[in-house]
């Protein structure tokens, strides 16, 4: 079965602003926090935000304190206003895009013009909006509503954001036939009408489409009629829980787009149970394959394989021969270390992979002792390898122990750090520094030739791969871990700049061995090893483009990158005997 995934699906710039500004206000404003309203019509995430203490007041109380967030749709000027003088702090989230709207409005009334919204009378935005008409402002849904206006002197007429774009064209037309002398403002905002024309092209590719969003919510139940209008089934839900399995399973291409107060952690939900579609209702090899990639990936198992892979091919580069116990030591501190990450990450991946939260509950026994022991092992064989690999594992594997205990009392903490995991970027740099180590720093420390140019040079290239890697998959968790609180770099950075980070790096990464090669550092091998990094720079730009989502599948062929090394290295070896 194929998926295709709505380019345009979540979060618009608005909500997005309007979330994050709610996620941020308890540690930046005075509390208690309430929104003015609820702030975005998808159920979960009100429910997430009443969990971290942002409540939702719907009447303004004579006095309160506190802030309270006005929404993305905006309010009345008057509300501001009123919040203010029952002594709250307001913080305005409205979408930048409505205030331009708000602003057409305001003066155009204030010249004497009627004002004319097209859009749902009882939506917060058209309350809004209206307010900034003062007693010239008119709400038409439909055409009929519009020609039952009375015709006025001079009038604008302004859409609802989110209205649907073929009704404001027969609305443009009416009043071209009907009223020339009115102005119709184009005031439906760009993602909306990207998000309609992309579902009547997706419709046109799939046997099904699944719309995901809150039931309440207008933009996501017009991205179903727009499906539902051009013929193909349609099922509109609010989460995984509500996905008709069985009325899918005839399906060969399923089409999902989300609206846009629906989270990345919702739709990747949704993508990762319409993946399990051929396990539950199919058979064969489909079946078998997903099932065996999902166990590998949670296991850690893959990632581990893919450590033993670098490493191997690191090795190579460096001319280190033996490498057999080195690619053990690498496979079994990342199986360990990634395992103890995994189970105490489980508050993140509550959000961003909830199969991979249920798997560690079930076996979570079962895990700990796999961490322990592959920890163990490989300490174990490190001993083998000298006194100075030996120490540096286990200093690393203290330190990956210690990533979230608290290490500073609590009335001697520094800047809010009590933990390592507190230090903003630490997990990506930790995990890329700790696989640099492991795959290429400890084979040639056993070696003896830890200072040599090329040796630098592998130790760079494998730290950096393993760096965007994990960068990589933290900003697809990004919506996830910043509910949770996490830092991660894409938090720091904000997803633009991180995806221009890890474009610069992958270009680095595609030189640096072909480089090392041309001046001799590098045996030929670095030629073949440019593949590695190029790869993901096609993912990367696939990704940025729209066209992937998290899911298994995604996360597989990420992984699958350190795996290509050790094949493309193979290769060379069988190659250069022969
Ligand atoms: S749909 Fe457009 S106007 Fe409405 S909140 Fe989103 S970005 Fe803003």
């Amino acid at each position: 079965m194929k998926i295709i995934i709505a380019k345009t699906a979540g979060f618009c710039m608005g909500v997005r602003r309007a979330v994050e500004m709610a996620l941020d206000a308890p540690s930046r404003h005075s509390n208690p926090i309430f929104t003015y309203g609820p702030l975005i019509h998808n159920p979960q995430v009100l429910e997430l935000l009443e969990e971290k203490g942002v409540h939702i007041i719907r009447d303004i109380p004579e006095t309160g304190d506190g802030t309270v967030l006005i929404r993305a749709h905006g309010v009345p000027p008057s509300v501001k206003t009123d919040l203010r003088q029952a002594g709250f702090t307001v913080i305005d989230a409205t979408c930048p895009r409505v205030i331009k709207v708000q602003t057409i409005i305001r003066k155009h009334a204030q010249k004497g013009y009627a004002v004319i919204i097209i859009g749902d009378r009882d939506h917060p935005e058209v309350t809004g909006l209206l307010g900034f008409a003062g007693d010239r402002g008119y709400v038409a849904g439909n055409l009929e509503e519009l020609a039952s206006l009375p015709a006025f002197d001079k009038a604008i007429l302004v859409a609802q954001t989110t209205l649907n774009t073929r009704l404001f064209e027969d609305v443009k037309s009416w009043v071209q036939m009907h009223h020339p002398d009115y102005e119709c403002f184009h005031t439906i905002c760009d993602s909306t009408a990207e998000r309609q024309a992309e579902v009547r092209k997706i419709a046109g590719q799939v046997d099904a489409l699944i719309v995901v969003g809150g039931c309440s919510s207008g933009n996501t139940q017009r991205l179903a009629e727009i499906s539902r209008r051009s013929g193909i089934p349609t099922f509109h839900i609010e989460t995984e829980a509500d996905l008709d399995f069985k009325a899918l399973s005839g399906a060969e291409t399923i089409g999902i787009t989300a609206g846009a107060s629906t989270p990345n952690w919702i739709i990747n939900r949704v993508v990762r149970a319409v993946e399990r579609v051929p396990s539950q209702n199919g058979a064969g090899v489909m079946r078998a394959v997903f099932t065996l990639q999902q166990t590998l990936l949670m296991t850690n198992v893959y990632v581990a394989a893919g450590a033993g892979c670098l490493c191997y091919t690191c090795a190579a580069l460096m001319k280190i021969p033996n490498i057999l116990p080195h690619a053990w030591v690498a496979m079994l501190y990342v199986l360990s270390m990634h395992t103890l990450n995994n189970l105490t990450g489980l508050k993140s991946d509550r959000y961003n992979d909830p199969d991979r939260e249920a798997f560690y509950h079930r076996h979570r026994l079962f895990l700990i002792c796999l961490a322990m022991s592959s920890g163990a092992m490989g300490l174990l064989i490190a001993c083998t390898q000298g006194a100075m690999p030996f120490l540096v594992l286990l200093m690393m594997s203290v330190l990956g122990l210690s990533y979230n205990l608290r290490l500073i009392p609590e009335r001697f903490m520094m800047a809010g750090y009590s933990r390592i995991r507190d230090i903003p970027g630490s997990k990506t740099i930790l995990i890329a520094v700790a696989w640099g180590m492991v795959t290429s720093a400890l084979p040639a420390m056993s070696s003896g030739r830890s200072l040599e140019p090329a040796v630098m040079v592998v130790f760079l290239w494998s730290t950096g791969l393993a760096f965007v890697r994990t960068a990589f998959f933290d900003i697809l968790d990004m919506q996830g871990d910043r509910i949770v609180g996490k830092e991660t770099i894409p938090i720091l950075l904000g997803e633009a700049r991180s995806i221009r980070m890890l474009r610069t790096l992958l270009l680095l990464f595609v030189f640096m061995p072909v480089c090392s090669g041309v001046i001799g550092v590098f045996p030929p091998l670095g030629y073949g090893l440019a593949v590695c990094p190029a790869v993901m720079l096609l993912l990367v730009n696939i990704h940025e483009n729209g066209f992937m989502l998290p899911g298994i599948r995604l996360e597989f062929l990420v992984e699958s990158l350190f795996i290509l090394a050790g094949a493309v290295t193979l290769l060379f070896g069988v190659l250069l005997r022969s």
